[in-house]
């Protein structure tokens, strides 16, 4: 349908409920992560140390991270001194060049690659253009900057759709 663009590959409530082994048997190598909303509320500049621990276990699990975010260069920063991951600012979200120069600096093809976050219209519709493994996130709060709060509106009725598809019930939001 003409939504499928949007529909992610997988759903998760959170990024702590990721499925590794399905993740390592479909060869997933990197894990771009999106951080507003996702790692961390779009209002708090440091990830917190279960996000820190959550990164740390990943990296021992042998997968190579990034954060990819449309955010500016000092929230970027700020945000991955503790993570020491591959950070990438203004990433122009759903575009993809930004995801593809990633997957080139890990030597990833994009099936090796799973693109994580919580906008089905930027995140989701990113990994799936660019061919990677689309993994949407419910946000982690329900303070939004104010587009973003404009295009949740769309998102939800066009989720809908793919929650349907799906039988599954969409989490609510803390
Ligand atoms: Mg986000």
């Amino acid at each position: 349908m003409i939504f499928d663009r949007f529909f992610p590959d997988m759903y998760v409530r959170s990024v702590y409920e990721l499925p590794i082994d399905e993740l390592k048997k479909r060869s997933i190598k990197v894990l771009v992560f999106d951080i507003d909303n996702t790692l961390a509320p779009f209002d708090v500049a440091k990830p917190d140390d279960d996000i820190v621990e959550l990164l740390k276990f990943l990296k021992k699990q042998g997968f190579k991270l990034s954060i990819l975010s449309n955010n500016n260069k000092e929230r970027i920063e700020i945000f991955n001194e503790n993570l020491g991951t591959l950070a990438v600012y203004k990433a122009g979200k759903p575009g993809i060049k930004k995801l593809r120069a990633v997957m080139k600096r890990f030597d990833a093809l994009p099936e090796e690659t799973a693109m994580i976050g919580d906008q089905a219209f930027t995140d989701v519709w990113c990994g799936n253009r660019a061919g990677a493994l689309s993994i949407l996130t419910s946000p982690i709060c329900k303070r939004d900057q104010l587009i973003t709060k404009v295009k949740r509106g769309m998102e939800r009725f066009v989720m809908g759709f793919y929650f349907r598809r799906e039988g599954i019930k969409p989490f609510k939001i803390n």
